[in-house]
């Protein structure tokens, strides 16, 4: 170990911000997926030039993929001079919406004091940033290193990573046989290791029912009502039931340590007017009702639990309530993913985190999921955390910002892990 190495990277603060504020300055918007051609020109121009090896891998025929928006992604690889393990960076390129409420321009990258300013700038491009400046200076310091360094910068995150890290794991980028150590630079925060995630269930369930005149429902069968006794049913057995159920895993904050389930959109009956329309409703009892489900489920709770207390609901009522029927369609799946707490990438962050920053880290788990899930159930690498500076909770807010000094402090932590894991 060497104090060398964390000089270094102090000296490269300049760099690492000008860094950042190219990342931001590239609008990669997803939806609708935009520009990943152009970050990734600009990762490889700057990573072929500190001699990394680059390859730039399109996900063809993933969702969102088409000619207007390709999804691009590139990994950079470094060998060093003797064989050792690969330690794997991976960052997403994408950001959501903008939205409202923003006082800075969201892709001026705007330098203010000690904080750079822009949609990304937290989730994720400062922890790509800092990823990239740790493993530059930890070649220049230590030419002569064992194994390899990766970076990659992929698409969709923000959309469940299809086109990006699912699809870089379906072509085996991510076999344990060629990458041994995966970090994921997210901003969960300079002193924390994220070990992994929730998992999460989506569905529609639709209630049919039968069209009539409104002035005689009981002609009809009314959708919406049927829908009434699922959310009844769901208020009076589901939800207690799930805030019973606690995790073992280190989920933040507190609230998602439970199991929870969000109704995203309700839909039935005469579709919405717009909102200038002087029109009348027509009169009808509407044949059919729709709610989509986005159920967050803990790693105690089998999947096929977690859907089967759904249909138990949904049968029951079709036993007991008269004309009742429904359909249950799922969305998406997503299981949870749990990193060991001794695995070596932990323990080794672990131990860098409490040389470079004085104080030991604490283990969390995120209630959302990440790219990991691709990379432990695809790729079967397990050796695989979060970890980068940024403040979670600014991630997909107005006026997101990353700090200066943690992103230093984040790439100090990962340029000692690469010292504890590449130096023999
Ligand atoms: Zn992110």
């Amino acid at each position: 170990m060497t104090d060398a190495l964390q000089h270094r990277i102090e000296g490269m603060r300049d760099d690492l911000i000008t860094l950042t504020q190219d990342l931001i300055r590239i609008p990669t918007l997803n939806p609708p997926g935009e520009n990943y051609v152009a970050i990734c020109d600009l990762l490889k121009q700057r990573l072929s030039a500190k001699g990394f090896e680059t390859t730039l891998i399109r996900a063809e025929g993933a969702p969102g993929d088409c000619e207007k928006y390709p999804r691009w992604n590139i990994v950079a690889r470094y060998e060093g001079t003797k064989p050792g393990p690969c330690v794997h960076f991976n960052g997403h390129t994408d950001v959501v919406e903008v939205g409202a409420g923003w006082t800075y321009d969201p892709f001026a990258a705007t330098l203010d004091g000690d904080r750079i300013y822009g949609r990304g700038a937290c989730d994720m491009k400062g922890g790509l940033a800092a990823a990239i400046i740790a493993a530059e200076a930890f070649i220049q310091e230590h030419p002569d290193f064992a194994g390899a360094i990766e970076i990659s910068g992929t698409a969709d995150e923000e959309s469940g990573g299809y086109g990006g890290v699912a699809h870089l794991a379906q072509e085996g980028w991510f076999d344990p046989a060629r990458v041994q150590h995966v970090i994921i630079p997210e901003p969960l925060g300079k002193d924390r290791i994220c070990l992994g995630h929730r998992g999460g269930w989506w569905a529609e369930i639709e209630t049919k029912g039968e069209i009539a005149h409104g002035s005689m429902p009981f002609l009809g069968d009314c959708a919406i009502r049927h829908m009434g006794a699922v959310l009844e049913q769901f208020e009076t057995t589901l939800y207690p039931a799930m805030a019973a159920r606690r995790t073992e895993m280190p989920v933040i904050p507190d609230g998602a340590r439970a199991s929870t389930m969000n109704i995203n959109a309700i839909h039935g009956g005469q579709p919405e007017e717009p909102e200038d329309s002087t029109a009348l409703p027509a009169h009808c009892v509407p044949d059919s009702c729709r709610i989509t489900i986005d159920r967050r489920f803990l790693a105690e709770e089998p999947i096929d639990q977690v859907e089967g207390e759904i249909r138990d609901i949904l049968d029951g009522l079709k036993a007991n309530r008269p004309k009742f029927d429904y359909e249950l369609r799922e969305l998406n799946r997503v299981l949870p993913s749990m990193t060991d707490e001794d695995a070596p990438v932990v323990s080794t962050v672990k131990a860098a985190i409490a040389e470079t920053l004085g104080q030991d880290p604490s283990f969390v788990a995120s209630p959302g999921s990440y790219d990991q899930k691709h990379i432990d159930r695809i790729g079967k690498l397990k050796n695989c955390i979060a970890y980068g500076p940024g403040v979670l909770e600014l991630a997909h807010k107005p006026d997101e910002w990353i700090g200066v000094t943690d992103m230093i402090d984040s790439a100090k932590v990962m340029g000692r892990t690469l010292e504890k894991l590449l130096l023999s």
